[in-house]
């Protein structure tokens, strides 16, 4: 194999810059030519390729999004589309390929491993559900977007005695949202994995109320039962008993976008790095991802066949620690 492709796919997430950048510096020291694949695998079936040496990913670490773009695909999921992209990849003599996504890239990626193409993934999704690897690249950032607006909510709810319905992204995984409440003493946390009777949340911001905290703030993921904008609803008519004054925040892409802290860009660096050396021992088929701190590779059969639990300890720290 002398030529190698990159593409980042769904989602974008802080740090798949400095993962992009590994894979060509990586690459260029294994004695390979790097291609970037643009638009995810739209790109790939319409041949958008351009090469990538060390000069293109110079200053693009410290950048969020992807210079590469990202989309997402329709046609990748039939069998014609990704033959329409292995014929790309044939025509340009590439001979294996990065991938560098989340849940639904992964099964991409693992479609066309299925089809005898060497393939290897980077684990990269702020949402944090993907199998493989206990975080991915852009949940550190995400979530220090998300702590950054509920630290600022709170300063201005004390101020107004008010409580805060504050909806963070994540899919249909509670793990950002359980996260940002840990560690932004939210009163009240609403995730998929644990549903919540809003009657119960009521509550929580009344005894809130009665225990004479300023403000509440109950962190919403956008894949709870009820999301924050029915929950508002459902409360409007019962404002009074709440004993607070209730206001809505929707983070939505503003958690996606913020330039990539040290985690991202070191656990980027590594698991980048580790994929193109993966490549070129000939160990594809599998995904590159952090388990136990360690960079470890998982077949992508298991990948996309597993499921990451969320530790449910924590949902209970958080009611404890909400006191
Ligand atoms: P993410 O990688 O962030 O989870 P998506 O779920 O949107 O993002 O998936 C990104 C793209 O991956 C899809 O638009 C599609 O092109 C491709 N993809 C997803 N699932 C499959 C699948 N089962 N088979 C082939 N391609 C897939």
């Amino acid at each position: 194999m002398r030529r190698i492709g990159v593409l980042t796919s769904g989602g974008d997430a802080p740090g798949m810059n400095a993962a992009i950048r590994a894979v060509v510096r990586t690459g260029l020291d294994k004695g390979l030519e790097v291609v970037g694949v643009r638009h995810g695998y739209q790109g790939l079936i319409d041949g958008e390729f351009t090469p990538l040496g060390a000069r293109d990913v110079g200053g693009i670490m410290q950048q969020g999004g992807t210079i590469l773009g990202s989309a997402r695909c329709p046609e990748f999921m039939t069998e014609a589309g990704r033959h329409r992209a292995l014929e790309q990849l044939a025509a340009h003599n590439i001979g294996g390929l990065v991938i560098i996504g989340g849940n639904g890239s992964q099964s991409g990626a693992h479609a066309l491993s299925q089809m005898n193409f060497p393939v290897v993934g980077v684990a990269s999704t702020i949402d944090n559900d993907l199998y493989g690897s206990d975080i991915t690249i852009g949940v550190d950032t995400a979530l220090n977007i998300a702590l950054e607006a509920i630290d600022r909510l709170k300063v201005t709810a004390s101020s107004h005695q008010r409580a805060f319905l504050v909806e963070v992204m994540g899919r249909n995984c509670g793990y950002l949202a359980l996260m940002a409440g840990i560690a932004g003493g939210a009163e009240a946390v609403l995730i998929p994995e644990a549903p919540t009777d809003p009657e119960a949340v009521a509550a929580e911001i009344r005894t809130a109320y009665e225990r004479g905290k300023a403000h509440a703030i109950v962190v919403v993921a956008e894949g709870a039962e009820y999301d924050a904008e029915e929950l508002a609803r459902y409360f409007k008519a019962h404002h009074q008993r709440l004993g607070y004054d209730l206001r809505t925040t929707i983070l939505g892409h503003v958690q996606r976008g913020g330039a990539p802290g040290a985690f991202d860009r070191l656990l980027a660096s590594r698991l980048a790095a580790a994929a193109v050396e993966q490549m070129a021992a000939g160990n594809t088929g599998v995904l590159l991802g952090q388990r136990q701190g360690e960079v470890r590779s998982t077949p992508l059969t298991e990948v996309v066949a597993g499921r990451k639990p969320l530790d449910l300890r924590l949902f209970e720290l958080a009611r404890v620690l909400a006191r």
